[in-house]
């Protein structure tokens, strides 16, 4: 069976993009199976230079065909913060619950419509060759006026998806994945796998 590598550290996004995909004849495959590869610098100044860089590193050191993902939420009202600096937008040292706390006071005073924010993801395929195709995904919504719901990660208990009145941390695993960033994102990747070759369930390659 072809085998996947994903090319990321976060739990929770891999727990994500592994259910999203075992609908596909593959083998999803983590950096935890793999020996040692160097931590790559997510230096780039969109999604998409960082997944691509991701993607096309972890695959030229590996060998394997790479799925890579870079996501973030943007705040319209914030200049598009934190954007691809989302995972540190309290600093070097930042968390989750870090980083919740820091936009809840910058949005301090904000209405709903000042609230307005969408999540971003952009996933890169890549081969060994570094041959690498993006697509992207968003899902619009705002930003909550404090923290509700303990699922998912991140900015969930705060991001409220457009037509919803819960947070996404209220939201089962299968509703997020069906509307989410992410979600939208992978179900592209998805025709960028069958074009590699990548067979579906079911379909005779
Ligand atoms: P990356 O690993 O550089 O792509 O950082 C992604 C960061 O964006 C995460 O650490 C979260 O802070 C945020 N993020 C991305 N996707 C989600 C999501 O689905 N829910 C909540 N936060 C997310």
């Amino acid at each position: 069976m072809a085998k996947l590598l994903l090319a990321s550290r976060n739990q929770h996004k891999i727990e994500e993009l592994q259910q999203m995909l075992a609908g596909l004849n593959i083998e999803v495959i983590s950096l935890d199976d793999v020996p040692d590869i160097p931590v790559i610098e997510e230096d780039g100044n969109t999604f998409s230079e960082n997944a691509c860089k991701k993607a096309c590193l972890t695959a030229m050191y590996t060998g394997f065909t790479c799925l890579a993902d870079d996501s973030g939420l943007v705040v319209d009202a914030l200049g598009g913060q934190p954007g691809v600096y989302s995972a540190r937008f309290a600093g070097e040292d930042a968390d989750d619950r870090k980083n919740n706390h820091k936009l809840l006071q910058m949005l301090q005073g904000f209405d709903e419509e000042k609230r307005r924010a969408r999540f971003v993801c952009v996933i890169a395929i890549s081969d060994p060759q570094g041959n690498v195709n993006t697509v992207q995904g968003t899902c619009e919504g705002r930003i909550d006026y404090e923290e509700r719901g303990t699922e998912g990660f991140g900015y969930d208990p705060l991001f409220i998806p457009e037509g919803y009145t819960q947070t996404f941390a209220q939201l089962s695993r299968e509703e997020k994945n069906r509307i989410s960033h992410r979600g939208q994102a992978l179900l592209k990747a998805r025709t960028l796998l069958a074009d590699r070759g990548y067979p579906e369930r079911g379909q005779d390659f």
